[in-house]
């Protein structure tokens, strides 16, 4: 039987070459739009929940193609994990994240932190401390300016390295949000260990949390939990001004999503931010 299922295993046909061939060119193209910096990151809004004041930015990728259309990171952030891509590609965002917030620190907002999401991989097999201080020191950003995104499942991969790193992240004002919180299966006394500031709740919850009594009940313990723990708590996906006043009203802190604005380049951002401060 081990033969038998040794020989299914190397069973190579013609569907999984087309496959295997699709994604190899695939990671040579992100490897050149890499190396010609051909990448982008958009930036969208965090708003405090009750007031509706921006409180942070969240950095995401985008790979703009010759037609004007963009390529979204779910085709191609899995592929840049699995063949290690994602380490140069992570250090490109780290350093452009820091180089938007001292635009926008150049703008007056030096007090509005760029949060970059970042994968296992480069959490585990990457220098990320050193790659953060280098950032922030290149532009001169102060504690506080840069924060990063984590999953559940990325720090339950090794919990105790994921402790090590956080702890020196932390330690340089690197501020810590546990992403996509409810969907992984962290134990909460795990969960109480690590350096985080705050918890974003996934979107999957937050959409019809008017109408689904069972994800209401869920964004209430979230909330209680995050709380608890003493983190603050953002929800993600906040689509339409119901969402937002049931949130507020649930003593959520912060909401991201289409409602407060779309993910956008830098200088849409500047111009927002500029017709807040004047409103
Ligand atoms: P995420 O970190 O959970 O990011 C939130 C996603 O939800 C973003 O998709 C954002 O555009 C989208 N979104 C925000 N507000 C709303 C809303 O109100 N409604 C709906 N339907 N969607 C909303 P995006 O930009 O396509 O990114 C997808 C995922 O790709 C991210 O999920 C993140 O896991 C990953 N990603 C993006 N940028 C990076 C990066 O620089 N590094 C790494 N490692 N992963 C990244
Ligand atoms: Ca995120
Ligand atoms: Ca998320
Ligand atoms: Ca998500």
């Amino acid at each position: 039987a081990a033969r038998e299922s040794g020989v299914a295993l190397l069973h190579f046909n013609a569907g999984m070459a087309a496959h295997y061939t699709e994604r190899l060119q695939l990671a040579g193209r992100i490897h050149i739009a890499i190396d010609r910096g051909e990448f982008l990151l958009h930036f969208q809004p965090i708003m405090d929940a009750a007031e509706g004041s921006p409180v942070a930015l969240e950095a995401l990728l985008r790979w703009p193609q010759l037609d004007g259309s963009f390529i979204p990171p779910a085709d191609f952030i899995q592929l840049c994990e699995d063949t290690g891509l994602i380490i140069a590609l992570g250090r490109w965002v780290i350093h452009a994240a820091a180089r938007a917030q001292q635009q926008l620190s150049a703008a007056g907002w030096q007090h509005l932190p760029i949060a970059v999401n970042v994968s296992a991989v480069q959490l585990f097999n990457s220098d990320l401390v050193g790659e953060f201080s280098r950032a922030m020191q290149d532009h001169g950003l102060a504690r506080g300016a840069l924060q990063m995104e984590l999953t559940e499942s990325v720090l339950m991969r090794n919990p105790t390295q994921a402790l090590q790193t956080l702890g020196h992240l932390h330690a340089n004002g690197v501020g810590v949000a546990l992403d996509d919180f409810g969907t992984g299966f962290s134990s909460m006394s795990y969960l109480q260990h690590l350096p985080l500031d705050s918890l974003k709740i996934d979107r999957g919850f937050v959409t019809d949390v008017e109408s689904n009594p069972r994800n209401a009940a869920i964004c209430r313990a979230l909330l209680s939990l995050g709380h608890s723990m003493g983190l603050s708590v953002i929800a993600e996906g906040v689509e339409t001004e119901g969402q937002r006043r049931w949130l507020a009203a649930h003593g959520c802190d912060q909401v991201q999503g289409y409602l407060l604005g779309r993910p956008m380049p830098l200088e849409q951002v500047l111009a927002m931010l500029d017709e807040s401060r004047s409103a």
